[in-house]
């Protein structure tokens, strides 16, 4: 059911329901109303009947005394003659116009004359005596027939009027009257009426009984005219309320259905809209709501929109950053960054333990405030077992009290919040997770929510990944150029090395150096201790090279036991000093015997060359060390040769 028609409903049942009650009880109140006031207009025509029986009573008086003092009538009266009475009565109403009635009764009530007509009320009365004094007897003396009274009555109070007397009905003005004498709600003759009757007395004789009688049907038209006014007046009242209901539900529907649209915009992603919000009243609140809302959620949606495309840069930005390749420092300074944009952050910054595993970052630490939380928090995230965070702690003033360690640390320092996470990582083939340094982010105002808390987290674990990753990578690298025996470079490394110093030193113009070494008899070391001894020298020896070797120097294991050494912007002649260098540092070693009996020691022969002086190019280069190194051997090794400048010309 539709909310318009609920609403419907609703005003039919307050309207028309107590409409009805009201309708029912008004109906049955006229009816009773209008059968009192019938009541009541039987009462007064009864006083108007008793009325005018009174004034014909005063009439008959008047015409009494004629009957009463006719001389011949006292005699016959005296005579006590009936006939004669009775003439002389028919004589004296005859005789005068006004007497309708005359009847004697004797004194026992008893009727002895009569004369006029028969039926007549309202009689006067004298009692004639003797001389004597002796009572005659009784004379009646009436100006009104019943029907003619019953007809005054009738035309005066506008009833119907009946008559009766001794259960005998005298009179009556209604055209058919069956003489049934009920009173109340009756039928008479096939019609209905509401009657009432009453006693009169009359002189002589039983008394009178009147009743006066309305016709229902006018009784019921009154009835019915009332309730057809009270049934008028309701109906209006009904159009008024039901057309005031309609305009209601109208404009509470129209309200409702502007609400249901602007809701239905606002679903749309539409929040400009605004509903009418003047008034007071609820719907006026509701709009005022619904406004204050849609604004709420058009700024929610653009604060959401402005982290989105803030998000997508970051993505955007970590992204590029995987896709440039990163080094160690480049991850850490995207973890740093990262993580401050992602929470806000104003500082941030990575402390490592060891700078060779983990290298620093800092951004925005040069707010003294930012700075102070930055490293509150980084003490608090390493207030850990002494030796964890010893090296951190050493610069940060140490606190070794707590004895556990914080996964996430936040603090508060003057207003400004900061989070510190100790960064765990597995960095270097086959050892094992291990503390490499300090993460942490500051902001002023708003402490850091639990989501940041996360998030921040999140950061830190994936920059650690991407360490561990790149370090990896840095392995692996290293591993493909690299001999694994010795820790020299490997043979390719060397050509490869060879050929950019070779190129750099035509474009500079600067000579290079190449040392050729090969251990003396060492198939001997070999033959007599075993090939466990052969690598233990063969490391020794390289570890002499290497530490006798400038940065740039880069020695090789060229091949078996021969090693050979790039030395770049060095020309024959200081090639050949440090040749004789690592030859004297190599004839110097004590090499431990792996049988444990002692030591031994080995000796080395070098043969040197130059770019360009000894030869031209790179494969010319290494074939003069190599046959410098041949001579080195023939004169009885231990020795340093240069390759001749011949060989260069040749
Ligand atoms: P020379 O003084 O003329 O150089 O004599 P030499 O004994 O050193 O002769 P040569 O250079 O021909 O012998 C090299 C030997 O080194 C042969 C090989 O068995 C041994 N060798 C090569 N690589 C290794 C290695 O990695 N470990 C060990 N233990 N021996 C190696
Ligand atoms: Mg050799
Ligand atoms: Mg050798």
């Amino acid at each position: 059911m539709s909310f318009r028609s609920r609403l419907r409903v609703f005003f039919t049942i307050i309207v028309v329901v107590p409409m009805a009650a009201v309708a029912l009880v008004l109906f049955s109140l006229t009816e009773d109303s209008e059968t009192g006031k019938a009541d009541a207009r039987l009462a007064g025509g009864l006083r108007t009947a008793f009325a005018l029986y009174d004034e014909a009573g005063e009439n008959a008086r008047r015409q009494l005394d004629r009957v009463v003092n006719d001389r011949e009538l006292q005699r016959a009266l005296t005579a006590g003659r009936t006939a004669a009475i009775e003439r002389r009565l028919r004589e004296l109403v005859a005789a005068n116009l006004g007497i309708r009635s005359a009847a004697f009764h004797d004194p026992g009530g008893e009727l002895v004359a009569r004369a006029g007509e028969a039926e007549a009320v309202s009689s006067a009365t004298a009692a004639p005596t003797t001389r004597a004094g002796e009572r005659l007897g009784t004379i009646a003396v009436s100006v009104t027939p019943a029907q003619e009274f019953a007809t005054d009555v009738a035309r005066f109070t506008g009833l119907e009027v009946r008559l009766f007397r001794d259960g005998r009905r005298l009179a009556s003005t209604l055209e058919r009257d069956d003489g049934s004498q009920g009173s109340g709600d009756v039928e008479i003759g096939g019609r209905e009426f509401r009657g009432r009757f009453q006693e009169m007395r009359d002189a002589v004789g039983a008394p009178l009984r009147i009743g006066l009688y309305e016709d229902a049907d006018e009784v019921r038209s009154s009835i019915n005219e009332g309730r057809l006014a009270i049934g008028g007046i309701l109906a209006l009242f009904l159009v008024l309320a039901l057309g005031s209901s309609v305009f209601v539900v109208r404009s509470l529907h129209g309200q409702v259905e502007q609400f249901l649209a602007a809701a239905r915009r606002l679903g749309r992603g539409d929040f400009t809209i605004r509903v009418p919000a003047t008034g007071r009243d609820e719907f006026a609140q509701l709009g005022r709501e619904f406004n204050r809302m849609s604004e709420q959620l058009a700024s929610q949606i653009d604060e959401v929109e402005r982290k989105r495309r803030q998000l997508e840069e970051t993505i955007r930005r970590v992204g590029e950053a995987f896709a440039t390749g990163l080094d160690r420092q480049g991850v850490v300074d995207l973890a740093v960054r990262t993580s401050m944009e992602a929470c806000s952050a104003q500082a941030g910054r990575a402390v490592a333990l060891d700078a060779n595993k983990m290298p620093s970052a800092a951004v925005g630490t040069d707010d003294a405030r930012l700075a102070a939380a930055l490293e509150a928090a980084e003490r608090k995230a390493f207030t850990v077992d002494a030796e964890i965070g010893a090296e951190l702690i050493a610069t940060l003033e140490p606190s070794l009290d707590a004895p556990e360690m914080r996964r996430l640390s936040a603090v508060e320092v003057d207003g400004a919040h900061a989070l510190a996470l100790p960064l765990r990582a597995h960095l270097g083939a086959g050892s094992d997770v291990q503390y490499v340094g300090v993460v942490a982010i500051a902001r002023e105002g708003e402490p850091f929510s639990d989501a940041e808390h996360d998030l921040f987290g999140y950061l830190a674990g994936q920059a650690v990944v991407s360490i561990e990753n790149v370090d990896l990578h840095e392995t692996v690298q290293r591993q493909a150029v690299t001999d694994e025996l010795t820790s020299l470079y490997n043979v390719r490394h060397f050509h490869d090395w060879l050929d950019v110093e070779i190129e750099r030193s035509k474009r500079f113009a600067t000579p290079i150096g190449l040392v050729m070494l090969d251990i003396d008899d060492f198939k001997l070391v070999n033959d007599t201790y075993g090939h466990q001894q052969g690598d233990l020298v063969l490391m020794e020896v390289a570890r002499a090279v290497r530490e006798l070797s400038r940065d740039v120097d880069e020695p090789a294991r060229y091949g078996g036991e021969e090693i050979a050494v790039v030395l770049p912007q060095t020309d024959i002649e200081g090639t050949a000093l440090a040749a004789e260098r690592v030859r004297t540092a190599i004839e110097a070693l004590e090499i431990p015997r792996v049988d444990g009996k002692g030591v031994l020691r080995v000796t080395a022969s070098c043969g040197v060359a130059a770019l360009p002086g000894s030869a031209p190019a790179k494969d010319s280069l290494i074939a003069a060390a190599d046959a410098a190194l041949y001579r080195a051997k023939r004169a009885g090794k231990n020795r340093v040769e240069r390759a001749d400048a011949a060989a260069a010309r040749s």
